[in-house]
């Protein structure tokens, strides 16, 4: 045997969905998601790994994804959680820097706007945002307060008059080195409750500086940002907004998008293994053709279809207005550590290949990284589903 044997395409798993579970999608959402993914093949795609490398934004973009409506899928377009939560991890398998892009601007940001601002709030600026005219970023962790930011939140916020005057520093915060808009959480000093704010960047005292040098999602623009004296008049507090409790309403949200993000980057890996496993020709054959890899490849699929399968029935929970706080944290912890598990795998089967970016994976490897740290770390997520099946928090 001196070629590849096998033409994927033509093989009847050809585009990893194992058990089918878009089956459950309705056909408008099935056909939904074709256009999507026919977007992302032609403009995110062939873009990808080049940003990456340059650890640059295409901020050109942006106007593409305002006009393909994409924007809050559930709340604003009446889709299904099942099928908002297939297209992050569409969006993530294309490229999760990108995805993460949309995961802060949609999720986190507009996600904040929409569970914690006044229905005037949400008529004046949802509008905007929506149409993607206006980009927003979250500013919830801190250079000291990144786990412990629910007790831990330093900014600070004083009410002066009709004003309100922050103070402090934030880290890591996506988009922000252009966004227009942030969501600033600070911890309001009269009466200790960590409140949010939507600061304008262009208000004098707001500085905001990229933090070079990332080894995962490199094209996304993460920044640290300092407040020095920055006055937010008081119809941009977000109204409902008024301790860390509605803080965790976004978070719920964004948690479960995150571990969509976990799925789409295994459905990456395994794209990307499989088809290389079936061309790399080792010892005058195919190496798919090895026990080992099969194994291996086979390993990866179980990890893909068991985090997409608890997804699939969180995602249901949800559409039924049911779903916990501790089911989110329980599917962010399992579906980012098998994603480790399974990037790696599809990181050793393309050899030394696996660690230059000309082939994908080592993006795909790389990005899992930040995937499993943000939006509550492995060991928080476990401690918070620890705390709720044992009713012992062992997190402080
Ligand atoms: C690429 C990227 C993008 C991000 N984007 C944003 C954003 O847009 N907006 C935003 O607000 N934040 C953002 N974050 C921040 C992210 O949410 C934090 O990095 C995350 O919450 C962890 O905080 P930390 O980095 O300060 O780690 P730390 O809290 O310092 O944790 C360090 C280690 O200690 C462990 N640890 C801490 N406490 C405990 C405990 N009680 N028990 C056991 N282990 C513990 C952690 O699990 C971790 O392994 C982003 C981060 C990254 C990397």
């Amino acid at each position: 045997m001196s070629k590849a044997a096998v033409d994927l395409n033509n093989l009847p798993y050809a585009d990893g969905d194992f058990y089918g579970f878009e089956q459950l999608l309705s056909e408008k959402e099935r056909e939904r998601l074709q256009e999507i993914r026919d977007f992302l093949a032609k403009e995110v795609k062939p873009i990808a790994v080049d940003c990456w490398n340059r650890g640059e934004f295409p901020m050109e973009l942006i106007p593409k994804l305002a006009e393909a409506n994409l924007m809050s899928p559930v709340r604003n377009q009446g889709y299904s959680n099942v099928f908002a939560g297939i297209v992050h991890a569409e969006f993530t398998r294309a490229d999760a820097s990108i995805a993460t892009f949309m995961g802060v601007h949609d999720g986190l940001f507009t996600g904040s706007i929409e569970a914690l601002a006044s229905e005037e709030q949400k008529a004046a600026w949802l509008p905007d945002i929506y149409a993607m005219k206006k980009i927003g970023a979250f500013g919830l962790t801190e250079p000291l307060g990144g786990s412990d930011v629910a007790g831990g939140t330093r900014t600070t916020a004083v009410r002066d008059g009709d004003n309100w005057i922050l103070n402090g520093a934030k880290r890591w915060i996506g988009n922000a080195t252009f966004s227009d808009w942030v969501v600033i959480y600070a911890r309001d000093l009269a009466d200790n409750q960590v409140k949010a704010f939507m600061v304008d960047t262009k208000l004098p005292g707001y500085t905001a500086t990229k933090i070079e040098n990332k080894i995962s999602l490199r094209t996304v623009q993460n920044a640290d940002i300092v407040l020095d004296n920055v006055v937010v008049p008081h119809e941009f507090k977000l109204a409902g907004a008024n301790s860390f409790r509605d803080t965790n309403k976004v978070l719920k949200v964004t948690r479960l998008a995150v571990a969509w993000q976990a799925v789409g980057q295994q459905l990456a890996a395994f794209d990307v293994a499989r088809r290389y496993a079936v061309e790399r020709q080792q010892f005058g054959r195919p190496i798919a053709s090895f026990q080992m890899v099969q194994d291996q490849l086979v390993q990866m699929l179980g990890n893909t279809v068991s985090s997409m399968g608890m997804m699939v029935r969180l995602a249901q929970l949800e559409d039924q207005g049911v779903a916990k706080d501790e089911q989110s944290a329980l599917a962010k912890a399992f579906t980012t550590a098998r994603m480790r598990e399974t990037v790696a795998m599809g990181r050793n089967l393309l050899g030394g290949n696996g660690i230059v970016t000309d082939y994908e994976m080592a993006k795909i490897f790389a990005d899992a990284e930040a995937i499993y740290s943000y939006e509550g770390t492995y060991e928080i997520n476990t401690l918070v589903t620890g705390r709720a099946i044992t009713g012992i928090s062992a997190i402080v």
